[in-house]
């Protein structure tokens, strides 16, 4: 059946494949290089138009010609490579796939649920990439603006930010001051609290204004850039902050996979919401897609974020529920890979996204449990294993 299936798929892929430069990690290490690849399945000679996704920019929805400006060309080229990496992974894991995705690239509207984009003046986005899910305009919509879309990835420009400007904008260095408030266990928090005041002024302002304000966390989605916040958090001194901040998320592959785990897993865990559970699967596949444990690590002239790092010592508190972790999330499921293999434990916590709850699913309540019954169902040795992940799970602070 499986040789059926890799037999359509080639039929069904079209004669063009071009050939392009596109950034990607080297093979034992974080660093990056260029290379030269042949995109696949396109099915257009001129434009990045293929069978699984078309890259066009900004609200266009024409595909974006190869004679396009060269950074624009590279950038597309970056995406649609990546993405049919990601693509391939989840074919392979036996996931279902989607027909042609909508990319868009250097889009900086907010996104609107019930008018696909914001109006262009309000609060342009810059230094990140979001997932949006399929919508159509409700009837009270003027027809000129009846709008209907697809699920999409969207990547917004790079834009270099002043983290002085950030930091002055906060007054008074908040971190210090709630540090003085607060004893030792809670530095963590403190810290998420932080990073989430600095991101909501600095970046997202408008989002704390709307009604998308609830969901601002999906937005931290690609969360290199609260890496680099909570990096530079710790030396609390704005004096020993980098100087500017940036990303180009188009650029770093793993922000790719990121999001289109996001989709993968949509079937259960919807894009509506952001949870530090949802933001924590799909790093936990950016970085096995990746082949690397540290995930959105710099890509030089592209971004300075700090990698995130599953191996870290953090053990759980009932904060982590209340503030975005992720990064915590991302170190629980590497552990569970860590016990169960990697074959074993990649398919238990894919799985386990039936047991979760989008808008509800905890750490400690739900993932945690999720993982534990899908492991009695489809681990080879349940009984065995189950002990493994409680021993684990309680080194963990559970
Ligand atoms: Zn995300």
């Amino acid at each position: 059946m499986k040789f059926l299936i890799s037999l359509l798929v080639i039929y069904s892929s079209s004669v063009f494949a071009h050939e392009f430069t596109v950034i990607d990690r080297q093979d034992n290490s974080i660093k990056t290089h260029y290379k030269k690849v042949k995109l696949e399945d396109l099915n257009s000679d001129t434009h990045f138009d293929g069978t699984y996704f078309k890259i066009v920019y900004k609200k266009s929805n024409e595909a974006i010609p190869f004679t396009a400006d060269k950074s624009i060309v590279q950038r597309a080229a970056n995406i649609y490579y990546h993405l049919t990496k990601a693509k391939d992974f989840w074919l392979n894991k036996n996931s279902s796939i989607f027909p042609q995705l909508t990319i868009r690239l250097d889009i900086t509207n907010e996104f609107n649920e019930f008018g696909h984009y914001s109006n262009d003046n309000l609060d342009p986005q810059y230094n990140n990439a979001l997932s949006v899910p399929e919508g159509v305009t409700p009837e009270w919509v003027p027809a000129d603006k009846y709008d209907k879309w697809g699920k999409e990835i969207w990547f917004r420009p790079m834009k270099k930010v002043s983290t002085q400007d950030v930091i002055n904008e906060l007054g008074p260095n908040p971190i210090t001051v709630a540090l003085k408030q607060m004893q030792a266990p809670f530095i963590n928090y403190t810290v998420n609290q932080f990073n989430q005041t600095l991101m909501n002024h600095a970046f997202y302002s408008s989002l704390t204004k709307n009604s998308l304000g609830k969901d601002f966390g999906r937005f931290l989605g690609t969360i290199a850039l609260t890496y680099f916040v909570i990096e530079a958090s710790k030396k609390m001194d704005p004096l020993f902050v980098e100087k500017w901040f940036y990303l180009d998320s188009s650029m770093v592959p793993e922000v790719i996979y990121h999001e289109y785990a996001h989709l993968i897993l949509s079937d259960h865990l919807e894009m509506s919401h952001s949870t530090p559970v949802i933001e924590g699967y799909a790093d936990y596949f950016a970085a096995i897609m990746s082949n690397k444990r540290k995930v959105y690590a710099k890509v030089p002239g592209h971004s300075n974020s700090n990698p995130k790092d599953p191996y870290n010592e953090r053990h759980y508190s009932h904060m982590d529920e209340l503030k975005a972790s992720s990064d915590f999330v991302l170190a629980v499921l590497w552990d569970v890979r860590e016990t169960l293999g990697a074959e074993v434990a990649d398919q238990v916590i894919y799985e386990s996204r039936k047991r979760l709850e989008t808008k509800t699913a905890t750490i400690h309540h739900h993932m945690i449990r999720a993982i534990l019954d899908t492991c009695s169902e489809i681990c080879p040795s349940p009984q065995v294993a189950r002990l493994k992940l409680y021993e684990t799970f309680r080194k963990r602070g559970f």
